[in-house]
């Protein structure tokens, strides 16, 4: 059965405003990758507010094991559900409060494993105060920051990982990490990424395009060019 089903949803910001979803339909499996592509505007954004409760459909039904979520409490939501923005604030403080700042309790190892899954544990480990290091003061690149933010999601282990890639160029290094917490996420939870790279459409396990708040296609990447 699909981890998360959104059913004949409407969608609006504001009442009077225009609908941002329109009746969708899609399900999302429990495990493997979903891009969700479209141009600006067509909803992608919407789907990933209406999982996290940020807001509420006009009509349809949104669910996360086919139990409606506003029968979840905000706090279980938040715990299977992790969403890792553009540009996820990081909080003051040193590297590892950022980490623990949603997982508290994480012990050092599991700390270091992702630090090593975002690539970041050899640059951590070339800093005098290694973990300690405060984030302020501390030149860490646009990259690194996103990498962080990734780091901070995969120690909660999520369920779902939603995904909003940048726009921005990426480095390499900070692509790679994020392709490879992708595909390892992937293989024990469900990925959802808003893609705006051709690299992870290709590699996604399935594609649903988003147009004027409906979903248009799905498939993989070669099944779409198909019916192009
Ligand atoms: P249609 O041709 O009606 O648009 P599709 O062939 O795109 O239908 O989808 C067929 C079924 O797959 C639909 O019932 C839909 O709910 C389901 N589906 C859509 N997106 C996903 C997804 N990401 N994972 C699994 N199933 C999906
Ligand atoms: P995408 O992510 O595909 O670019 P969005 O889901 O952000 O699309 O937007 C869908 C529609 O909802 C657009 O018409 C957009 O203007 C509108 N919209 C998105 N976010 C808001 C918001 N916070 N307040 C009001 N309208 C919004």
């Amino acid at each position: 059965t699909p981890v998360l089903t959104f059913r004949d949803v409407h969608a609006r910001y504001a009442p009077g405003a225009p609908r941002a979803l329109n009746g969708v339909d899609l399900d999302i499996a429990r495990r493997g990758h979903t891009a969700v592509v479209g141009p600006s505007g067509a909803g992608k954004t919407t789907l990933f507010s209406l999982v996290l409760r940020f807001l509420e459909p006009e009509s349809g039904t949104v669910a996360l094991d086919g139990v409606p979520l506003d029968r979840y409490a905000l706090a279980d939501l938040r715990e299977r559900v992790v969403y890792v923005e553009q540009d996820t604030p990081l909080v003051a403080g040193t590297l590892r409060q950022n980490l623990l700042y949603t997982h508290p309790h994480v012990d050092e190892e599991a700390l270091w494993a992702v630090l090593r899954d975002v690539r970041l544990d050899e640059r951590v480990r070339a800093l005098e105060n290694g973990l300690d290091t405060p984030l302020d003061g501390t030149v860490i690149s646009g990259g690194e920051r996103q990498r962080i933010a990734l780091a901070r999601a995969l120690v909660g282990e999520p369920e779902i990982l939603l995904l909003d890639e940048a726009t921005a160029q990426l480095d390499g290094v900070t692509e790679a990490a994020i392709h490879d917490a992708i595909v390892r996420v992937a293989s024990r939870g469900a990925v959802i990424t808003i893609a705006h790279r051709l690299s992870t459409v290709v590699e996604a396990d399935r594609i649903i395009v988003m147009e004027d708040g409906l979903r248009r296609a799905t498939g993989t990447h070669d099944e779409l060019l198909v019916t192009d």
